[in-house]
């Protein structure tokens, strides 16, 4: 269960470093690096955090998801969720921000 990050999408902004709760993000040269994979629990924060998609949710075949990704893209009153794929397919989900305690 972990994320990947994109190095050429990244931007170096640093959001992702700060919404962390391990805090296992950090920028080295400028790239948002994960210090160690295997201590992400995949709680998403840094994935719905990103501007410019440059993170994404390994779905492994455990969590019933064939080796996807899921990617987030955020606005103020919602989040989509985009799953792409290793045939190519794409689905998305959106839900609500102010509805996300009832799911
Ligand atoms: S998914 Fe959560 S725990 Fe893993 S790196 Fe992103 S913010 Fe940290
Ligand atoms: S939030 Fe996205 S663009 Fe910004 S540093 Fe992190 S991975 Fe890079």
């Amino acid at each position: 269960m972990s994320i990947a990050i994109e190095k050429n999408k990244c931007v170096g902004c640093g959001l992702c470093t700060e919404v962390c709760p391990g805090n296992l993000l950090q920028l080295r040269a400028g790239k948002a690096a994960i210090r160690d994979v295997r201590d992400c629990w995949g709680c998403t924060a840094c994935v719905k955090e990103c501007p410019r998609k440059a993170i994404y949710y390994y779905l492994a075949a455990d969590l019933g998801g064939r080796g996807g990704r899921l990617y987030a893209e955020n606005n103020e009153q919602e989040i989509k969720w985009q799953m792409q794929w290793p045939d190519g397919s794409q689905e998305e989900i959106v839900t609500a921000k102010q509805e996300a305690n009832q799911y």
